[in-house]
């Protein structure tokens, strides 16, 4: 048996140097690379998905340093048992190897599998060690050398990205306008994927929503609210300029591009500092376009698991490891609604002398349903999780049993619990700083969810009714009605709008509107009201059995009706009071409502010169 030999401490000294020296260095090239491939969107699969914004140029580096002193860790303990020169061409082999990994891994992801890029590494790796080992003498005193100064670098990244960022918040807020005297806050809620069906708000039986069902009672309350769309992109896009989907065309690929102004604009323009505090950090993001307008834009990084996964290693350790050989269910960079408020007050917080508009998204609903009370309302131990939309592997469309369907819908009713607590939370705090009474409140959602109706489960899968409804909420004490429930079908677009109604700009040329408090002010403006148009243009990427996958869909929203067609599979139409569960298609036997909505909508879009499917690059 070999023996334990004495501690090194020089050859410990140089493997941690060593370490250090190519960590720093693939970071810093990870980061660049990552930075650049997401810019020309040449990033795929699994691995590199997320954020890479700017802060990765710091964030890839550093984390890349901590993994490689780990593993050098491991190599000085060898020291105690194997020959120096081993241990030091080892170390050698694995840092080439982890060097090349990265950044071949950055590059080929999604593109090639990962055995067949480790091959890859481990050639370059094993290569590179060797010429290294032979010129050690060199390359020795090199490290020695450079390793303090490519440390310094990532640090001066970390210092001048950060501070960069907040410099210009600063600045951009300094420069503003003066906002008028005594303007109002302006607090802009979507709960993502909340189905209003689901809130006793709207008569559900569970008691999922007793905070919003007690703020109702000081707001007007829209009880036939629509999104534009049944998914987040799209339906933001709607929500932040008033639009169309076939106006701002932000759908399937598309990014929101900067045609039209959006509210976050808009306020800044009056005086405003803007903010937004997203859970969803898939699409509401600055690479989908959400950014514009505001000075200060958190969509990641904000805690350090959402840091680590940033990294190349990082989502590659949480994806092979945790998820695959660890069986764990979950991504580990889910943003919770207490870090969303935490952020958004403290951001309130800096500035008691302007106004703000800040936007919130939360997450908390969104599946996997997995909120901190998914168990709420359910009858078993761990319901939810099933509907894993965190990795590609779990697809939502496994057979289950009824039980385990029930277990989805309840881990997804205390989902919304969970939020409308958290919500009560922030409202509190806003209430004990004294600032809730002189905020325009306005809560709703991006679209709904499907738990196995008509086939279809999550979203972003159709138009039926249960994936664009949609709750609305309004509160400004100050002119908004007390506990006024409204029936007049509407869209959510029309927020814009209404925001600037509600700060004295009722007839404005920003957003088309019109303001949604015209039907408190005139009973009969609901008679001009735009009937809710909702679509979802193809998606390639989608789950297959989602009706996206294959071809682009329309929906309008009468007072009593609702028309839906899909390019390839044809028109529907369905009478929302006799028939709310959607399964008695009766387009053929009253041909004059199908074609009177169909026409309402294709006479909308014929404003733009557009027919449809519209065939616009995908
Ligand atoms: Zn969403």
């Amino acid at each position: 048996m070999r023996t334990m030999k004495k501690f090194d401490k020089q050859i410990a000294a140089e493997i941690l140097r060593y370490a250090l020296w190519f960590g720093v260095l693939t970071g810093l090239v990870e980061g660049a690379l990552l930075y650049t491939l997401r810019g020309f969107d040449l990033l795929k699969g699994q691995i590199t998905y997320l954020g890479a914004g700017l802060p990765v140029l710091w964030i890839a580096p550093v984390f890349d340093a901590l993994l490689f002193l780990l593993a050098a860790a491991g190599l000085v303990v060898l020291t105690l048992f194997l020959p120096q020169v081993w241990v030091k061409r080892l170390a050698l082999f694995a840092f080439s190897f982890l060097l090349a990994f990265s950044w071949l891994g950055t590059i080929l992801s999604g593109r090639l599998s990962p055995v067949a890029f480790i091959i890859l590494a481990a050639g370059i790796g094993y290569q590179v060690s060797l010429t290294l080992f032979e010129r050690d003498k060199r390359f020795a005193p090199f490290v020695r050398r450079t390793v303090k100064g490519v440390s310094v670098f990532a640090i001066v990244l970390l210092v001048v990205i950060q501070s960069g960022i907040w410099i210009s918040e600063q600045i951009a807020v300094r420069n503003l306008p003066p906002a008028k005297q005594s303007a109002p806050n302006v607090l802009f809620i979507v709960i993502d994927t909340l189905r209003a069906d689901h809130m006793s708000l709207h008569g559900y039986e569970r008691q999922t929503d007793p905070y919003l069902a007690s703020l109702a009672q000081q707001s007007v309350v829209f009880d036939n609210a629509y999104a534009t769309s049944s998914w987040t992109l799209t339906s933001h896009a709607s929500l932040f300029t008033g639009r169309w989907p076939y106006e701002h065309k932000a759908d399937g690929g598309r990014y929101l591009d900067d045609t039209y102004p959006t509210i976050a604009e808009a306020l800044a323009a009056r005086g405003y500092r803007t903010g937004a505090f997203n859970g969803n950090f898939e699409t509401v993001t600055s690479r989908w376009g959400f950014a514009r307008g505001f000075h200060h834009f958190e969509d990641y990084y904000q805690t350090l698991p959402q840091l680590a996964v940033s990294s190349f290693y990082g989502r590659f350790l949480e994806y092979y490891v945790l998820h695959k050989v660890f069986g764990m269910e979950f991504s580990i960079d889910r943003r919770w609604a207490p870090s969303v408020n935490r952020s958004a007050l403290d951001w309130i917080d800096q500035d008691n002398d302007r106004p703000f508009f800040v936007f919130i998204n939360y997450y908390d609903i969104h599946a996997p349903y997995i909120s901190p009370e998914r168990a709420r309302f359910s009858q078993f131990e761990n319901p939810g999780g099933l509907v894993n939309t965190d990795w590609t592997t779990a697809d939502i469309y496994n057979p289950k049993t009824p039980e385990q369907v029930q277990g989805e819908i309840d881990a997804y009713d205390g989902g919304i619990y969970y939020t409308d607590q958290q919500i009560k939370w922030l409202m509190d705090e806003l209430d004990r700083r004294g600032l809730l009474e002189n905020t325009i409140v306005v809560i709703t959602s991006d679209h709904g969810e499907l738990f196995g109706e008509h086939g279809l489960w999550e979203h972003h899968n159709s138009l039926y009714r249960p994936v664009i409804y949609v709750p609305l909420i309004i509160r400004y004490p100050a002119s908004v009605p007390h506990n006024l429930r409204l029936e007049t079908p509407v869209s959510n677009a029309a927020l814009p709008a209404t925001m600037l109604d509600l700060l004295g700009e009722p007839s404005q040329d920003l957003f088309p509107g019109p303001s949604l408090a015209e039907l408190w002010r005139d009973p009969s403006a609901a008679a001009r009201f735009p009937d809710p148009i909702a679509e979802m243009a193809e998606s390639s990427w989608v789950n297959p059995n989602h009706l996206s996958i294959k071809g682009d869909m329309v929906s309008v929203i009468s007072e009593e009706w609702q028309y839906i067609e899909h390019e390839f599979n044809g028109v529907e139409l369905y009478h929302l009071k006799d028939d709310p569960d959607q399964l008695n298609n009766r387009a053929e036997e009253t041909p004059t409502v199908l074609d009177k909505l169909k026409n309402y909508y294709l006479e909308a879009i014929a404003k733009l010169g557009l027919t449809w499917p519209y065939d616009i690059e995908k």
